[in-house]
């Protein structure tokens, strides 16, 4: 399958997303970089978000609560390009009924080339990278090819 470029700009849109068992730790790590952050378009789910903006007065923009398919709204901004970033505290000690939307939104930040932090030091290394304030392309598949291979076939 061939490439495609993708643009990202200086200023990403970063998505911050965490289970309840992580919200305080993503609410320090936010209000750590909160100055950074502020640069930056914030997205949430929905709870995660309010918290957020509770906490630290930044402007965010929340989607609904995750288990209310709020990973499902964040997993189509990805789909279409309007994401930048994903991090995503997410809890592997406890079961989730919303787990098939958590896996989901994992995997179209893969697909989709996004830069990914499920944890705390992979989110600090990630907003320190120079690449953080800079343009820079992301290589992924050329998924319009394959929907026309695909298109073609027949079935
Ligand atoms: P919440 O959703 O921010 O509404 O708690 C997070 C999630 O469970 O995906």
């Amino acid at each position: 399958m061939p490439d495609m470029k993708l643009p990202m700009p200086s200023n990403k849109t970063i998505a911050l997303v965490a289970h309840d068992h992580k919200k305080a730790d993503l609410l320090e790590w936010v209000r750590y970089n909160r100055k950074i952050l502020a640069n930056h378009r914030l997205y949430a789910t929905g709870t995660t978000g309010e918290l957020l903006k509770r906490e630290t007065g930044l402007e965010v923009i929340s989607f609904r609560s995750g288990p209310l398919g709020g990973d499902q709204q964040l997993g189509a901004k990805i789909v279409e390009g309007e994401v930048d970033i994903l991090i995503f505290f997410w809890d592997p000690l406890e079961a989730l009924p919303h787990d098939p939307d958590v896996r989901a939104l994992l995997r179209v930040s893969v697909i989709w080339n996004i830069p990914l932090a499920c944890n705390r030091i992979t989110a600090d290394f990630l907003i320190s990278s120079p690449l953080m304030t800079e343009e820079y392309e992301r290589t992924v598949p050329d998924y319009e090819e394959y929907r026309k291979q695909r298109a073609s076939k027949n079935f």
